[in-house]
């Protein structure tokens, strides 16, 4: 209530605007941990910002709720970025690799922990468990924004010459910071170097 009278003290048409249409140039996927806001931990106003959120951030390829997401904002909103940002301390990352039965969401984690396990050499010589777990949820968020890379909506958005780049960025509840993982593509062919680039150093 005092959000909308602000709102319309600030700008009289500002919901007029709004329920006439949405035309967001951003895609975000989020974890749904209620510390990582969408919207306000980018600074983005209601309308900007067409938002998933699911536990762990995930963009799973065969998801419908997820790919419904995707194929409306790519082909009818034409967002211009998609943003995959897992966050620090994730708590559906470190279920999925504490080896801890909780029932269905195990199988929701099951992506995490197989990728975990494909670097589990690597994974296990990182002793501090916390560090451990904030390199998987890094690397949680690569492994996303390769999916997506290679998603059928996203190639034949492509194809057909339209501007569609993917970002993966992490946040950090502790400081309020985004940080940009260096992971963007736009092109098929930024999306197989990324695939060839080591996850690990002497990997
Ligand atoms: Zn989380």
């Amino acid at each position: 209530m005092n959000w909308a009278s602000a709102r319309v003290r600030a700008d009289p048409k500002y919901f007029q605007r709004l329920a006439a249409q949405q035309s967001p140039e951003h895609l975000w996927i989020g974890c749904s941990d209620s510390r990582v806001p969408a919207n306000e931990i980018v600074g983005l106003d209601p309308g900007e910002l067409f938002v998933h959120r699911n536990v762990a951030n995930l963009a799973p390829p065969r998801d419908v709720n997820f790919l419904s997401v995707l194929q409306y904002s790519v082909e009818i909103l034409k967002v211009r970025h998609i943003i995959v940002c897992g966050h620090y301390g994730c708590g559906g990352v470190r279920a999925a690799i504490d080896n801890q039965r909780r029932g269905l969401i195990d199988h929701w984690l099951q992506p995490i922990a197989d990728m975990a396990h494909r670097h589990k050499a690597h994974l296990r010589a990182i002793t501090d468990f916390d560090t451990r777990v904030n390199v998987v949820c890094e690397h949680n968020v690569r492994t996303q924004v390769e999916y997506l890379g290679r998603n059928p909506f996203v190639v034949d958005a492509w194809r057909k010459g339209q501007s569609l780049a993917i970002h993966g960025w992490i946040y950090s509840i502790r400081d309020g910071l985004l940080r940009n993982l260096d992971l963007s593509i736009a092109h098929p062919k930024q999306v197989d170097a990324l695939s060839e680039r080591p996850w690990f150093p002497n990997d």
